[in-house]
């Protein structure tokens, strides 16, 4: 094919057996979807080109353009705790990285793309729901600000799949700063082969923490990045769903966008994925699951850190118990801006725990809640308003030792609680409006969510919860 793209494919120069090299399984009758024009334009990407029948052929995984060196990676996990030794792309294809204008490497990635050796039982593929929902809350995730994978484009098949029925096949093209996990360093570690736990370690330096001075320096650097990346996701409601070691990425971004979810009314527990049936990733264990995660990082580079393995474990357990205090000052962090704060003082947290302790006791939107602080709305939101009301003299207190006029707090506070963020009942009807191929949905949602922060839309049809006939009460993958 004519089309090429300018990759360069560091990935795919690391030892034989990071990964298998094939080619995506064409599919019957590949058709765009959607473009993320934005995106494309960004990695130094022609949209034309894209759109042309060569580039949809090309996102469709039926032509492998010029310079991209397919392959599927292999990596292992702990999913919800138990043990798997070999898990893989067992759906998607990295095609190669693209180095846009500005220097960043990022993996295009093909999901749904066919089966693999990884594929173990599955199909290989994906259907319409998840590609549109990966699409939709990843891209609202960046617009909000939090670091994420990103999606390119969506491709329908033209085949169906079957899953409890049939349904219509997609393919989402994913775009990565790179889709190493955990679960990757596990992979080695677990076969004790300390060389390419090396060479993992080194590509990994190199990619995303130029400044970490080896492997120990690495664990740091990631678990800095997941304290902050797990306080960003609890400052909107989000819910990721299935915290796995395979889909907790090393760069920092939020990856894998299965049963995730946003909260509605704000509940600490509240869990949405069917498949967790424990809540093991509910709302508030988040943080705790991610300190368990990097636990299992620490481990599996234990074999870099000298022939002194006690000496080893005492470090890198001394690294990983830095988290809870990083998770903690991230946590402040966004909370307190969330409440409009600008300086620290030592009974914020308590304050803002009792804000969201009346939430959860008086069935409040989390998001409209945080959105209407900077109005007199935020009362509304509360079954009893007086327990807003007697929690607002306190907070008003503590507002009058702050130096920002209530002008500027009032914008700097919308800018940081969202007015618009993808709630499920919304995700569910633009995929139940694509199953009847109506997309006008999809794009409007996106339209909305791309804005978070803007003014509140005079449309209440994305800021409304769902009535309770609407309320999704799980989600899938
Ligand atoms: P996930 O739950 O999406 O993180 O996936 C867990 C593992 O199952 C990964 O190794 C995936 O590649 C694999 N997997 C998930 N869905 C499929 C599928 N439809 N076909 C093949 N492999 C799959
Ligand atoms: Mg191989
Ligand atoms: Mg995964």
């Amino acid at each position: 094919m004519t089309l090429s793209l300018p990759f360069d494919n560091s990935y795919a120069r690391l030892p034989d057996r990071f990964f298998t090299k094939m080619a995506p399984t064409p599919v019957d009758g590949p058709s765009l979807i959607r473009l993320n024009e934005g995106l494309a334009a960004e990695l130094g990407l022609d949209p034309a080109a894209l759109r042309s029948a060569d580039g949809v052929a090309m996102l469709a995984g039926n032509a492998v353009p010029a310079g991209a060196e397919p392959l599927a990676q292999v990596y292992a996990g702990h999913q919800f705790g138990g043990w798997s030794p070999q898990l893989g792309d067992g759906r998607a294809i990295l095609l190669g990285e693209v180095v846009a204008h500005n220097g960043q490497r990022r993996d295009i990635q093909l999901k749904g793309a066919g089966r693999t050796p990884y594929s173990r039982l599955g199909d290989g593929r994906a259907w319409l729901g998840p590609v549109l929902r990966e699409y939709i809350v990843s891209e609202a995730m960046h617009a909000l600000g939090i670091p994420t994978t990103r999606a390119l484009a969506a491709v329908a098949t033209g085949e169906d799949i079957l899953r409890e029925t049939a349904l219509p096949g997609a393919v989402l093209t994913r775009v990565a700063a790179s889709h190493i996990r955990v679960g990757t360093f596990q992979y080695f570690a677990a076969r004790n082969d300390a060389e390419a736990l090396r060479a993992l370690t080194d590509h990994v330096i190199a990619r995303h923490y130029p400044d970490a001075s080896g492997p120990l320096g690495l664990l740091k650097g990631v678990i800095a990045a997941q304290a902050k990346l797990i306080a960003q996701w609890m400052g909107v409601g989000f819910i990721h769903g299935v915290m796995n070691t395979d889909n907790m990425a090393i760069s920092g971004e939020t990856i894998d966008y299965g049963p995730c979810a946003f909260m509605d009314g704000y509940h600490p527990t509240t869990v949405f994925s069917s498949i967790d049936r424990q809540g093991r990733y509910a709302y508030n264990k988040q943080a705790d699951i991610g300190v368990w995660n990097l636990a299992q990082l620490a481990t599996a580079i234990l074999p870099l850190l000298g022939d002194d393995q006690d000496a080893a474990i005492d470090e890198a357990t001394e690294v990983l118990h830095s988290f809870p205090d990083m998770f903690k000052a991230a946590w402040l962090e966004v909370f307190r801006a969330k409440v409009g704060l600008t300086t620290a003082e030592d009974g914020d947290a308590e304050l803002i725990h009792q804000l969201l302790d009346r939430m959860a006791t008086n069935g409040a939107d989390f998001t409209n809640t945080f959105r209407a602080l900077s109005t007199d709305a935020a009362r509304d939101q509360f079954s009893d308003p007086t327990a807003f009301d007697t929690w607002a003299e306190a907070w008003k207190t503590r507002l009058s030792r702050e130096a920002q006029s209530s002008d500027a707090r009032k914008v700097q506070m919308n800018a940081t609680n969202p007015a618009v963020i993808p709630r499920n009942h919304r995700v569910e009807e633009v995929i139940q409006a694509a199953l009847s191929d109506d997309f006008a949905p999809f794009e409007n949602l996106l339209m909305a969510t791309a804005q978070p922060f803007g003014e509140t839309p005079a449309s209440t049809k994305f800021t409304t919860p769902p009535t309770p006939a609407e309320v999704v009460h799980q989600t899938f993958c």
